[in-house]
C-alpha cells in the first residue's frame, strides 16, 4: 500500500499541487502583523515524508517561513511534558470554540476565566506562561531546543523581524493577556509570558521541518528515522486531538469532513498535519480564507485525502 502511494505522490504531486494553485487567488495574505504582509500571495509548496525519511515535494519548497500558530501544538506539548496533564488543564480547557482564533468573546465560558483551548491564541498565551524556566530567555531557550529536536534541525532560529512586527502591533493579543492576568490564569508577567509567545510563533521553518516535525506526531511521539522517542505516547494523543478537533480554528469541522486528519494552521499560509503510522506532511501557501486557513493548502489536502482515502473515518 504505502508503495503505490509513494509512486503516485512521485508521479502526480506536482500536477496536483499546479491544480490547487489556482485557490491561492481566493486568498489574502494575513496583513495585521506588518511583516507578514510581504509573503508572496501565489506560492505554494508541500513535502511529504515517510518513516524512512524518503521526501516526495512539490512546488515552492525553498519558501521559508514562521510557524506561527503550529508553534501551539509543540509548546503544548512541551507544557505538558513540564507540568503534567493536571496543571496544564487547570490553566486551558478541552472544547473547541466556533470563535476566530484571536477572539475574545469565549474567555469566560470555560471555568470561569480560563481559555476554551490551548490552541486559541488565548490558550496559547497561558501554555506560553507553563514553560519551564526561570526567565523569558531561558524559556525561549528550552522552546528552541526542543523544536530543534523534533524537526531534527539544530538550525532552527526565530526570525526577529517577524518577532518584532508582531511585538509591536499586538494589541488584541495583549489586551487577551491582560484579561488572563487578571483572571489569575498567569503566574509571570504579561510582557513576558507575551515574549516567549511571540517567540515561538516567529520560529522559522521550512516544509520539510513542518514534515520532520509532524512525522513524529504521525509515530506517536517517536521519530521513525532515528528510531528515538521524543514525546511520551499520551502527550501526543492529546495534541492529535486537539488538532483534530481545533487544529483549523472554526473551520476544524469543515476541515475534519474534508480532509480527516489532524492538522494545525498558522496565519503564515502554513499547514502541518499527517497520516497517522505513516506520513508527516508540511505545506504553505500564504493566501488565507476568512477563517485564517491557507486556501490552496486546503483545498491541496482535500484532494490528497481523497484520492488516497486517508480520513480516519
Ligand atoms: N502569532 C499569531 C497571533 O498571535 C498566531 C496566529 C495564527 O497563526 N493564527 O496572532
Amino acid at each position: 500500500e504505502h508503495t503505490t502511494t509513494w509512486k503516485q505522490l512521485n508521479d502526480h504531486l506536482a500536477e496536483w499541487v499546479a491544480a490547487s494553485k489556482a485557490h491561492t487567488a481566493d486568498g489574502h495574505v494575513a496583513s495585521y502583523i506588518p511583516e507578514l504582509a510581504n509573503a508572496p500571495a501565489d506560492i505554494l509548496g508541500i513535502c511529504i515524508m515517510d518513516a524512512e525519511g524518503n521526501t516526495v515535494a512539490a512546488g515552492d519548497t525553498h519558501y521559508h517561513f514562521t510557524l506561527q500558530s503550529i508553534s501551539k501544538v509543540f509548546t503544548l506539548i512541551l507544557a505538558l511534558m513540564d507540568n503534567g496533564e493536571e496543571t496544564v488543564f487547570s490553566k486551558v480547557g478541552m472544547e473547541p470554540t466556533g470563535d476566530d482564533f484571536n477572539s475574545m468573546l469565549k474567555l469566560e465560558l470555560v471555568e470561569p476565566g480560563i481559555p476554551f483551548n490551548p490552541l486559541i491564541n488565548a490558550g496559547a498565551i497561558a501554555i506560553s506562561s507553563l514553560i519551564a524556566g526561570s526567565s523569558p530567555k531561558e524559556q525561549i531557550e528550552r522552546i528552541l531546543q526542543f523544536f530543534r529536536e523534533i524537526a531534527h534541525n539544530p538550525a532552527l532560529d526565530i526570525n526577529q523581524d517577524v518577532f518584532k512586527s508582531e511585538s509591536d502591533t499586538a494589541h488584541r493579543n495583549r489586551s487577551l493577556a491582560y484579561f488572563l492576568k487578571d483572571n489569575g490564569v498567569l503566574d509571570r508577567e504579561v510582557d513576558d509570558v507575551l515574549q516567549v509567545y511571540f517567540s515561538h510563533c516567529s520560529i522559522q521553518v521550512s516544509c520539510a521541518d513542518l514534515a520532520r516535525m509532524a512525522l513524529v506526531l504521525a509515530h506517536n511521539g517517536v521519530d521513525p528515522i532515528r528510531n528515538q522517542r521524543l514525546i511520551p505516547r499520551r502527550f501526543v494523543q492529546i495534541a492529535k486531538t486537539f488538532m483534530f478537533t481545533c487544529g483549523m480554528y472554526n473551520a476544524s469541522g469543515e476541515f475534519a469532513m474534508n480532509v480527516g486528519l489532524p492538522a494545525k494552521s498558522g496565519v503564515s499560509g502554513s499547514i502541518l498535519t499527517m497520516v497517522p503510522g505513516h506520513y508527516g506532511i508540511g505545506l504553505v501557501s500564504p493566501a488565507l480564507n476568512r477563517k485564517g486557513n491557507s486556501t490552496a493548502g486546503v483545498h491541496l489536502l482535500g484532494k490528497l485525502s481523497q484520492e488516497f482515502d486517508w480520513s480516519l473515518f
